[in-house]
C-alpha cells in the first residue's frame, strides 16, 4: 500500500516521517488503507491451501504489521503533539481502528489455528518459535479460542474502550490549555524568581486572561510556583488547578472504562482486569504487583512522617498553622533542604542548563554503550524548536533522535519517548527513529534554559527509554521494544536516569549558566545518594497512584460507581499523609485510561526493584560506567527487545534475582 503522496517517508534508508506536515485530515485515508492492508494480507495467509510454515504465515504477517506499525506512529504523534479540538472525533475513530482489525484477525478460526500449529513446530528457529508464542499469546489476549456469542460482546466492549479513552485524553487536554491562574499582584508573587516571573508575564499575554500574570497548567511552572511562592493562597489555587484537571469531565468516562475493563477481563476468564493485565508481565498476577507495592509504600509511610517532623520544626511551618497541606510540602522541602543541604531548588537549577545535560546524557550514552549523538541541522526537524540528532554506535548509523521538549498548545502535558521505527535485523539500512517529547516552557528569544532537577532526571530518563528503543535489533517485529513486558519497560530508563546524580556527571556538565563554575562538590555529594530530598513522599506520590490503579482494577463488573471515592479509600488505608500529593489523580491519570499503564502503573517500582539491585551489580563490578558491565547490560537486556522473557534477561545481565531491601536502601528510606 503506497501512502499518500504527502505522507510518505522522504529519503533513503527508509526515510523519514512527515512530522511536520502530517494532518488529522490527511491521516485519515492513509490509516484506514494501513490497517485494510494488514487485513488484506492476513486473510489472505488464513485462505493460502499451502501447509502452514513461518515463512508463508508469520512472515507476511509480521511485515504488515510493522508498516502500519510506523503509520501508527504517526497517528500517535499527531494525538499526542499536535491535536486541535476540531480533529477529536477523526482521530478517536482512527485510534480505534487497529484494535478493531487485530480483533478480528485474532478471533479468525483458521488464522488462529494455523499459528497455533505453527508455534509448535519442530524445525522453528529459538526466535521464530519466541515470536510465534508472542503472537499466539497477544491472539490469546484478545479473545482468540472464544465462542461466538462471547466475541460479539467482546468487540463491543473494546470498541466502547478505545472510545472512552480517546475522550478521556481529549478531556484533560482541553483542561490542560484551559486552565489558568492569573495574578494580578506582582506582591502576590514574593520568593518567585526572576526567571519564573518572567514566564508568567510572557504566558499572561499569550493565554489573554487579561492579568500581568498567569499560571499555566503545565508541571514544570506549577512545580515552581509550589516550591518557591511565599503566598500561601496562590500556592493552594494553583495545586488545586493542577489537581482540577478531568475533574468536571472524567468522572462518568473513568467509571465506565473501569467497569468495561472488568467485564472484558471476566470474559477472558480472568478473576480481574489486574490479573488480565499481568499475565504477560513479571508479576504474573495482580496480588504479586500490590504486595510488592504496599511493602515499599509501608516503609515510606514512616520515612515520610519522619521527614514531616523536620518540616513541622521550620520557623515557616509554625506560620502555617497546625496541618501542613500538599501546597506546603514542596515549599518548606526548598526552605528545610537550603538550611540541611546548602541550597534550594532554584539554585540548584542554576547548575542545570539544558544544553549541557543533554551533553551529559550523550556522554552518558556514549561512555556506556559507545554511542555518539552528532547535531544535525540538515536532517529533517520537522519544527524549528526541535533538534535532529544523528545517532552512531562504533561509527554505524543505528538511529535518529529527535529533542522536542517544549511545551505548545496540543501536546500532552507529559514527558515521554517515542519510537517511530524499530531496528529489524532483515533491514540493517534502516535506523531506529525516536524521539523525546517534554512539555518545557520555552525560553525567551536569547535566554538559557535552566532544568529544575526533576527536569534533569525526566531527560536522562527519557533517554534511557530511547537507547532501549536505539539499541534493540529484533528478527520481528513481536519481539519488538513495543511488546516488552510492562514490568520491565521502565528498568532501563530509571538505571539511566540514576547517572545524572553521579559525580562523572555532575562534575563534567553542571556548571553555573552565569560564572561556569563547576556545581560545588558538596552539592554533588548531597545529589549523589540519588538526590531526592523528601524519599519518603518521593515513593508515596508514585505509590499512591500506583496501589489506587491496582485497586480500581481489582474490581468486579460493575462495582465501580464512584473512582474517587476509592481513591480516597486506598490512600486513607495505606496511610497516605495529607501533605503529600500524588502524582496522578484518577481523573488525570493519562498512563492508566489513555494509555498502556492500565494495571500497571506499579511497573515504576517493579522496575526500581531491579534497577536498585543492577545499581548494586554495577557497583560491586567496579561503578556505574564499568565497561565489561555496561556490555553486558546491553547484549542480555538492553537491546534484546521481548526476544528473551523478561526475567531471564534480568537474570542473564545480573546473574541473580532482583530484592527489594537494595530498593529500600536506594531510597534513603532506611535513614
Ligand atoms: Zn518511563
Amino acid at each position: 500500500m503506497l501512502a499518500a503522496p504527502d505522507l510518505a517517508w522522504q529519503g533513503p534508508r527508509g526515510g523519514l516521517p512527515p512530522l511536520g506536515s502530517v494532518t488529522a485530515a490527511a491521516l485519515d485515508a492513509h490509516y484506514r488503507a494501513e490497517v485494510a492492508a494488514l487485513r488484506e494480507v492476513a486473510l489472505a495467509v488464513a485462505d493460502d491451501p499451502a501447509p502452514p510454515s513461518f515463512a508463508n504465515t508469520l512472515v507476511p504477517l509480521q511485515m504488515a504489521e510493522h508498516a502500519l506499525d510506523q503509520a501508527e506512529a504517526l497517528l500517535r504523534h499527531v494525538r499526542n503533539t499536535a491535536a486541535r479540538p476540531e480533529d477529536e472525533a477523526t482521530l478517536a475513530d482512527l485510534a480505534a481502528l487497529r484494535g478493531v482489525a487485530e480483533d478480528e484477525l485474532a478471533w479468525h478460526p483458521t488464522l488462529f489455528a494455523r499459528i497455533a500449529e505453527i508455534a509448535g513446530q519442530e524445525q522453528l528457529t529459538t526466535s521464530e518459535r519466541r515470536t510465534a508464542r508472542l503472537v499466539l499469546s497477544a491472539m490469546r489476549a484478545r479473545g482468540a479460542g472464544l465462542v461466538r456469542a462471547k466475541l460479539t460482546e467482546l468487540k463491543e466492549i473494546n470498541a466502547q474502550i478505545a472510545a472512552l479513552e480517546a475522550r478521556f485524553q481529549a478531556n484533560l487536554l482541553a483542561d490542560t490549555t484551559q486552565l489558568h491562574a492569573p495574578v494580578e499582584d506582582i506582591r502576590t508573587l514574593a520568593g518567585v524568581d526572576a526567571a519564573m516571573i518572567d514566564v508568567l508575564q510572557r504566558e499572561a499575554q499569550t493565554c489573554g486572561v487579561g492579568a500581568p500574570y498567569c499560571v499555566p497548567c503545565a508541571r514544570p511552572v506549577v512545580d515552581a510556583i509550589l516550591a518557591q511562592a511565599e503566598n500561601r493562597a496562590l500556592r493552594e489555587r494553583v495545586w488545586r488547578m493542577w489537581a482540577q484537571r478531568g475533574a468536571v469531565s472524567n468522572p462518568p468516562v473513568v467509571a465506565e472504562i473501569l467497569n468495561l475493563r472488568a467485564r472484558k477481563a471476566a470474559l477472558l476468564g480472568y478473576a480481574n482486569y489486574a490479573d488480565l493485565a499481568a499475565a504477560d508481565r513479571m508479576a504474573r498476577n495482580g496480588d504479586r504487583a500490590l504486595e510488592l507495592v504496599e511493602t515499599i509504600a509501608r516503609e515510606a509511610v514512616k520515612a515520610a512522617a519522619r521527614h514531616e517532623e523536620r518540616l513541622a520544626r521550620l520557623p515557616q511551618a509554625r506560620s502555617i498553622g497546625s496541618r501542613i497541606e500538599p501546597w506546603d510540602r514542596p515549599f518548606l522541602n526548598d526552605i528545610l533542604s537550603a538550611g540541611e543541604r546548602g541550597f534550594n531548588a532554584a539554585q540548584l537549577s542554576e547548575y542545570l542548563l539544558l544544553d549541557s545535560m543533554i551533553e551529559g546524557m550523550f556522554w552518558a550514552a556514549g561512555t556506556l554503550y559507545q554511542c555518539t549523538f552528532t547535531r544535525r541541522d540538515d536532517l529533517y526537524g520537522w519544527r524549528e524548536d526541535v533538534s535532529a540528532w544523528e545517532v552512531r554506535q562504533y561509527g554505524e548509523l543505528i538511529g535518529v533522535l529527535w529533542l522536542d521538549l517544549f511545551r505548545r498548545e496540543g501536546k500532552r502535558a507529559l514527558a515521554w519517548m517515542d519510537c517511530y521505527r524499530f531496528r529489524l535485523a532483515s533491514r540493517p539500512d534502516e535506523p531506529a527513529l525516536t524521539a523525546i517529547h517534554h512539555y518545557l516552557t520555552p525560553p525567551a528569544p536569547g535566554e538559557p534554559v535552566l532544568l529544575s532537577w526533576e527536569d534533569a532526571r525526566v531527560l536522562f530518563h527519557e533517554l534511557g527509554h530511547a537507547l532501549h528503543a536505539l539499541l534493540t535489533v529484533v528478527d520481528h517485529p513481536a519481539q519488538g521494544m513495543a511488546h516488552v513486558a510492562w514490568d520491565m519497560i521502565e528498568m532501563p530508563s530509571q538505571l539511566f536516569e540514576h547517572l545524572v546524580t553521579t559525580p562523572e556527571v555532575l562534575g563534567r556538565f553542571a556548571r553555573h549558566y552565569q560564572t561556569g563554575a563547576p556545581m560545588p562538590e558538596a552539592m554533588q555529594r548531597q545529589l549523589a545518594a540519588g538526590g531526592i530530598f523528601d524519599p519518603g513522599a518521593f515513593v508515596l506520590s508514585l505509590a499512591g497512584p500506583a496501589l489506587v490503579d491496582l485497586h480500581l482494577h481489582r474490581m468486579g463488573p460493575d462495582s465501580v460507581v464512584d473512582a474517587e471515592r476509592v481513591e480516597r479509600r486506598v490512600l486513607a488505608e495505606m496511610g497516605m499523609p495529607r501533605s503529600v500529593a500524588p502524582r496522578h489523580g484518577i481523573m488525570n491519570f493519562a498512563h492508566v485510561f489513555a494509555d498502556a499503564y492500565a494495571a500497571g502503573y506499579y511497573c515504576y517500582h517493579w522496575a526500581d526493584v531491579m534497577v536498585a539491585d543492577a545499581i548494586e551489580v554495577f557497583e560491586a563490578a567496579g561503578g556505574l560506567f564499568h565497561a565489561d558491565t555496561a556490555r553486558r547490560f546491553e547484549t542480555a537486556l538492553l537491546g534484546v527487545g521481548a526476544a528473551v522473557p523478561p526475567g531471564d534477561a534480568y537474570r542473564a545481565f545480573a546473574r541473580r534475582e532482583p530484592a527489594v531491601p537494595a530498593l529500600i536502601r536506594k531510597l534513603g528510606l532506611d535513614v
